[in-house]
């Protein structure tokens, strides 16, 4: 078993700086106004740095670096910004370990998810990117004989770009990534949880990037992101977030008709067929797994399977199994290499999940397991630990119909095939689903007929750069990943050209 050492302990791997200003045209630039926010691990509660409270004036300085380096930027060839990709995958790479316990100590995940999953992904996506990129080609037609049409793809130019705390890493590579490629320069706020991930991440990139081509505002989101989704000189805005606050970034953007892709809530469904109880065998013990997968990432995932639906004729004894497997999912300290769930990532998302468990318990669904605040003792008993929390009840309550972000699945039976697949769109979102079962044509329909943006079919939670994601319904509007994002990251030029 491996533990790393906490940040500002000897032997970390990880030294933030006491305060983070904003990294505006290639350096850091105090706020405008002179104000600070404290930033405490919700590991232990403990405040580690402070972070430079963005305003509007801070947007505008960072617009103005972004735009003097557009042109620039946007007139590079695809093979030099593919290189400079690939320089940022490689640096990610080589500190992968500074980068994880970094996410961790801020976020409150286990280092091991960092470590395997998140970073891992990171550098992917800008290698992935930096390939799609060079395989981009425009396109000639000759329209008429002394008339011909030449398409070009073109960078919008300067980019908005907001995102959640919790995958603060991820999320920053899954904005910068395609935007970079495609020609684009940057203005991005993190999460205001999670800033300081963001500037350990620029601390290894930075150098690679000519100075105003990605610019980090901190801040609130009404102070630094609103200015910022509203400006005018924006191209577009790219969001990660909560369904109510994606609302508000389209109505901010649609006042300038500037284009916004929203990647937003979820309440997704894991459904599991009879058939997987045919056997208690690899494939069962797969979907056990995959039934846990509620409590990754402490549930703060946007396509968390907080929904499960069982079949009536397998439902007691897979209930019983998963609960079992639940209880076994291993939480403690993030830092530990052998924890499987941390803690929620804020004071504020800790008593939101606490305050559906109370919900859940007063609507009448029956607790199952957890429920409850986890007392970890020593160092850990200033963090934010809940443990993982099973309930059982009827899809019509909230805690089946609303986005918890938190280790929380609330599970229901049902009878057959359509009773299935109504129950699973029976929810504003329409994000990610999960289809469990041995018999291929029954997975295959299934997963066509849920109104999801993402159907894992046997197997959750993976997320490979050259897959698209998004959402349908109120989950969001546009994709991630794969190279159809490219076509969210640019505008086509034509010229109609007489011989
Ligand atoms: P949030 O909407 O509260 O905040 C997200 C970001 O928006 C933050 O940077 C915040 O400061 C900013 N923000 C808040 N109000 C704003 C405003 N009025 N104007 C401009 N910016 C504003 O969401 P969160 O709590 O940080 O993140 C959790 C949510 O993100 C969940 O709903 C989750 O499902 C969603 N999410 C979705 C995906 C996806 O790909 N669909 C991925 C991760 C998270």
């Amino acid at each position: 078993m491996a533990k790393y050492a906490a940040p500002g302990r000897a032997g970390s791997v990880v030294s933030y700086r006491e305060r983070y200003d904003h990294f505006i045209g290639g350096e850091y630039v105090p706020p405008a106004r002179g104000d600070y926010f404290a930033n405490p691990t919700p590991v232990t509660g403990e405040v580690f740095t402070e972070i430079a409270r963005g305003t509007a004036e801070d947007v505008d300085r960072a617009l103005d670096a972004a735009h003097g380096a557009a042109r620039a930027w946007g007139r590079t060839s695809a093979a030099e910004r593919a290189n400079v990709l690939n320089e940022i995958a490689d640096r990610i790479e080589d500190n992968l370990e500074a980068l994880a316990v970094a996410e961790t100590w801020e976020n409150g995940k286990p280092v091991r998810e960092a470590l395997a999953a998140d970073l891992p992904l990171a550098v992917d996506h800008f290698r992935y990117f930096a390939g799609v990129i060079r395989a981009q080609e425009g396109g000639i037609s000759q329209i008429g004989e002394d008339l011909v049409a030449y398409h070009f793809p073109e960078p919008l130019g300067v980019v908005g770009q907001i995102i959640p705390w919790n995958f603060p890493l991820l999320m920053a590579a899954w904005k910068l990534a395609p935007a970079l490629a495609a020609g684009n320069t940057a203005v991005l706020k993190p999460a205001e949880q999670t800033p300081a991930s963001i500037h350990v991440l620029m601390s290894v990139i930075g150098d690679l990037l000519p100075p105003g081509v990605v610019n980090i505002v901190n801040g609130f989101g009404v102070e630094a992101g609103r200015p910022l989704a509203s400006s005018r000189r924006v191209a577009k805005v790219a969001f990660t977030g909560e369904t109510a606050t994606g609302r508000l970034i389209m109505r901010y953007a649609s006042e300038n008709l500037v284009p916004v892709t929203l990647e937003l809530g979820g309440k997704s469904p894991n459904i599991f067929f009879a058939d997987v109880a045919a056997r208690r065998d690899a494939f069962y013990d797969k979907a056990l797994e995959g039934f846990t997968m509620f409590a990754l990432n402490q549930g703060e995932v946007c396509t968390c399977p907080s929904r499960a639906l069982i079949q009536s004729s397998i439902y007691d004894q897979f209930l019983a199994d998963a609960t079992e497997r639940t209880k076994a999912v291993r939480q403690g300290n993030p830092l530990d290499t052998e924890t499987m769930i941390g803690a929620q990532a804020s004071t504020g998302q800790l008593e939101k999940v606490l305050a559906y468990i109370d919900i859940g318990k007063r609507e009448g669904a029956r607790l199952v397991c957890g429920g409850e605040r986890a007392e970890l003792g020593g160092e850990l008993s200033g963090g934010y630990y809940v443990t993982p929390t099973i309930f059982e009840g009827d899809n019509k309550m909230r805690v089946f119909q609303e986005e918890i972000f938190g280790p929380v699945v609330s599970v229901a039976r049902f009878d057959d095939f359509d009773d299935a697949v109504k129950t699973a769109n029976d929810t504003p979102y329409g994000l990610g689903a999960g289809v469990w079962s041995r018999d291929g044509g029954t997975a295959y329909r299934a997963g066509r007929e849920i109104q999801a943006g993402r159907v894992w079919v046997n197997n959750y939670h993976s997320y490979p750069a050259h897959a698209a994601f998004g959402g349908y319904k109120q989950s969001g509007i546009g994709r991630e990943n794969h190279r159809v994002m490219l076509d969210h990251y640019q505008q086509t030029k034509n010229l109609l050209v007489s011989y």
